[in-house]
């Protein structure tokens, strides 16, 4: 499949587009190493309600990426980058080769999507239909990594396990 080149938009990522769905994705333009940041980001507006192109990074909490071309990070079933909210970086999962497009899980950040979707990343694990990570089968949860915030939700009582085992601080 061919795919067009935009433009480059950092000396790292370029902005493409399928000439076919005409969707826009963002691919490599140098190797990069599991861990590496690829990229940073920040708050371009905080959003009331979820949008296709918002991103959650805590409860009830989801905004717009600056710089923008961020919006066109795809999600995959197999994804090669994770969003960090914590950070404001995306880090590289495990190594990239030059020209790969850039992927992310969404049910990594968003717990229950606005617009609910059918994956065709192609890959073997491809869960299909993507709802976010409140509709997620248990069994899959350990391929994944989740930020704090899913994480809570998602193992909730852990974490209250967890923090009644702490030290008592009184
Ligand atoms: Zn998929």
């Amino acid at each position: 499949m061919n795919m067009i080149k935009i433009s480059d938009v950092t000396e790292k990522l370029a902005l493409f587009i399928d000439p076919l769905s005409d969707q826009k994705h963002l691919r490599t333009t140098s190797r990069h190493s599991s861990g590496s940041v690829l990229h940073d980001f920040s708050v371009g507006e905080y959003v009331e309600q979820p949008t296709y192109l918002s991103l959650q990074i805590g409860h009830n909490c989801h905004i717009h990426l600056e710089p923008q071309y961020l919006q066109y990070l795809n999600h995959s079933c197999d994804p090669n980058v994770f969003v960090d909210v914590t950070r404001h970086e995306i880090i590289c999962l495990r190594d990239i080769e030059e020209n790969e497009e850039v992927t992310f899980f969404y049910p990594s950040t968003e717990w229950a999507m606005e617009q609910v979707f059918n994956c065709r990343c192609r890959s073997l694990n491809c869960l299909g239909e993507i709802k976010g990570a409140m509709h997620l089968d248990k069994n899959l949860l350990p391929r994944y990594k989740f930020t704090p915030h899913i994480m809570e939700k998602l193992y909730g009582q852990v974490s209250e396990q967890q923090s009644v085992n702490e030290p008592d601080t009184n």
